[in-house]
C-alpha cells in the first residue's frame, strides 16, 4: 500500500509497476510534453519530470510510498528536484549511446547544439521482420546562399547602436541626484553586437544565417530491436554557425500487437479452447508475425488444464545483432467451460472420466448453499453497515463481524 498515488497517476501507471514501466510512462509523457513539441504544456512537463524522478530512485520512491510528498520534502533527499529539461536530456542522450561521443567531442562539448529527439511508432510485425522507415523532419540548416553570413561577404559590420557591445545601458534619473542604470539587450542586434545592413541582408535567410529545411531521415529498423530502443542520427541535429550540430535520436516506440504480447524475446499467445478441446485433444494453426501458418497437434490422450502454458522454441521474435537465433513462442491455454450440460449426457460423460471420490457425509452435517463469490461484496456490505449503525445498532452490523474475523 502507498500513502499517495500522486506521482503515479501523473505518469498513467500503478504502484508496484516495474522500472520498464516507469521508463516507458516518462519516455512517451515526456516526449509528448516536451516544450519543443508543446510550448503551452511546461507545468505539465515539469510534474512529468518530478514524478519521474522521484519514482526511478529506490531510495526517493521508499520514502515517497511510505509517506507522500510532505515525507520527501521533509525526509532530507535535499536539493529538490533536478530541471526537467536536463533530465529529458539525461534519459534520452545519456548512458552507453553517449559514451562514444564524448571523447572526441568533450573539448568543443559546450560548443555543440542540442539534440533533437523523435518518436518513431512502430508495429511487432516491422520488429519482427525488420524495416526501413522514412521519416521527414524540420531542421535549421546554415544558408547555402550566404554560406551562414547572413549577408554578403564584408557586409557584417559592428552594430552601431550598442558599438558592438550586445548591450544597451540606459540611465534613468530617480530623484535629485540618483540616477540608475539599467542595461538592456540591444534591440538593433538582439544582443549579437554585429549586423547586416539592411540593403546587404541575404535575400533567401533574411540575414538569420540559417533557413528551416525538410529532411528525410531513412531510418533502418533492425531484427529484434524493441521498444525505447535509440537509434542516433550524428550530427542531423539544427544547424547553427559556429556550433557543432547535435544529434537526432529516434526512439522506437512498440505499438500493441492484437494477438501476441512481448516479453523480450519471448512472445506471448493466450489460446482460447472449448473444454471438448481440452479433453479430447485438437489442431489449431498459429499465423506468425511474417505471415506463416505454424500447425499444432496434441497428443492422443493429452489433456489440456486452464491454464496450462506451453511453448514452441526459436518462434519468438528475432535476437536483435543476431536474427537467427530467436526467443520462444509462449502459448497460455485458456479454457471454456460450457455454462451448463444437458442432464442426459451426463452418464455418459462420467463413464469416460477418472471415477469421483466417494464423499461421507456425517449425521450432523448441516446444509449450506453455495453463493457465486464477489470479492467487492464484503466491503460494501461493510460500508452499508457503517451508515445504518446510527439507527440500527445490532442486526447486520454483528454479522459483517463474524463474517470478517
Ligand atoms: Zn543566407
Ligand atoms: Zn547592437
Amino acid at each position: 500500500m502507498v500513502k499517495e498515488t500522486k506521482f503515479y497517476d501523473i505518469l498513467g501507471v500503478k504502484p508496484g509497476c516495474s522500472q520498464d514501466d516507469l521508463k516507458k510512462a516518462y519516455r512517451k509523457l515526456a516526449l509528448k510534453y516536451h516544450p519543443d513539441k508543446n510550448p503551452n504544456e511546461g507545468e505539465k512537463f515539469k510534474q512529468i519530470s518530478q514524478a519521474y524522478e522521484v519514482l526511478s530512485d529506490p531510495e526517493k520512491k521508499r520514502i515517497y510510498d511510505q509517506g507522500g510528498e510532505q515525507a520527501l520534502k521533509e525526509g532530507g533527499v535535499g536539493g529538490g528536484f533536478s530541471s526537467p529539461m536536463d533530465l529529458f536530456d539525461m534519459f534520452f542522450s545519456g548512458g552507453m549511446l553517449r559514451l562514444k561521443f564524448v571523447v572526441g567531442r568533450a573539448r568543443r562539448r559546450e560548443r555543440r547544439g542540442k539534440d533533437v529527439v523523435h518518436q518513431l511508432t512502430i508495429t511487432l510485425e516491422e520488429l519482427y521482420k525488420g524495416s526501413v522507415r522514412k521519416l521527414a523532419v524540420q531542421k535549421n540548416v546554415i544558408c547555402d546562399k550566404c554560406e551562414g553570413r547572413g549577408g554578403k561577404k564584408g557586409a557584417v559590420e559592428q552594430c552601431p547602436t550598442c558599438k558592438g557591445t550586445g548591450m544597451q545601458v540606459q540611465v534613468q534619473q530617480l530623484g535629485p541626484g540618483m540616477l540608475q542604470q539599467i542595461q538592456t539587450v540591444c534591440p538593433e542586434c538582439r544582443g549579437q553586437g554585429e549586423r547586416i545592413n539592411p540593403k546587404d541582408r541575404c535575400k533567401q535567410c533574411q540575414g538569420k544565417k540559417v533557413v528551416r529545411d525538410r529532411k528525410i531521415l531513412e531510418v533502418h529498423v533492425d531484427k529484434g530491436m524493441s521498444d525505447g530502443q535509440k537509434i542516433i542520427f550524428n550530427g542531423e541535429g539544427d544547424q547553427e554557425p559556429d556550433l557543432e550540430p547535435g544529434d537526432i535520436i529516434i526512439v522506437l516506440d512498440e505499438k500493441e500487437h492484437p494477438t501476441f504480447k512481448r516479453s523480450g524475446n519471448d512472445l506471448i499467445l493466450r489460446m482460447e479452447i472449448q473444454l471438448v478441446e481440452a479433453l479430447c485433444g485438437f489442431q489449431k494453426v498459429i499465423q506468425t508475425l511474417d505471415d506463416r501458418d505454424l500447425v499444432i497437434t496434441t497428443l492422443p490422450g493429452e489433456v489440456i488444464k486452464h491454464g496450462d502454458v506451453k511453448c514452441i522454441l526459436n518462434e519468438g521474435m528475432p535476437q536483435y545483432k543476431n536474427p537467427f537465433e530467436k526467443g520462444r513462442l509462449i502459448v497460455q491455454f485458456w479454457v471454456n467451460f460450457p455454462k451448463t450440460l444437458p442432464p442426459e449426457s451426463i452418464p455418459a460423460l462420467e463413464n469416460a472420466l477418472p471415477p469421483r471420490t466417494e464423499c461421507i457425509i456425517p449425521d450432523t452435517a448441516e446444509e449450506v448453499t453455495l453463493e457465486d463469490f464477489d470479492p467487492e461484496q464484503e466491503r460494501r456490505r461493510a460500508q452499508k453497515n457503517a451508515y445504518d449503525e446510527d439507527d440500527e445498532m445490532h442486526g447486520p452490523g454483528q454479522r459483517v463481524q463474524c463474517a470478517t474475523n
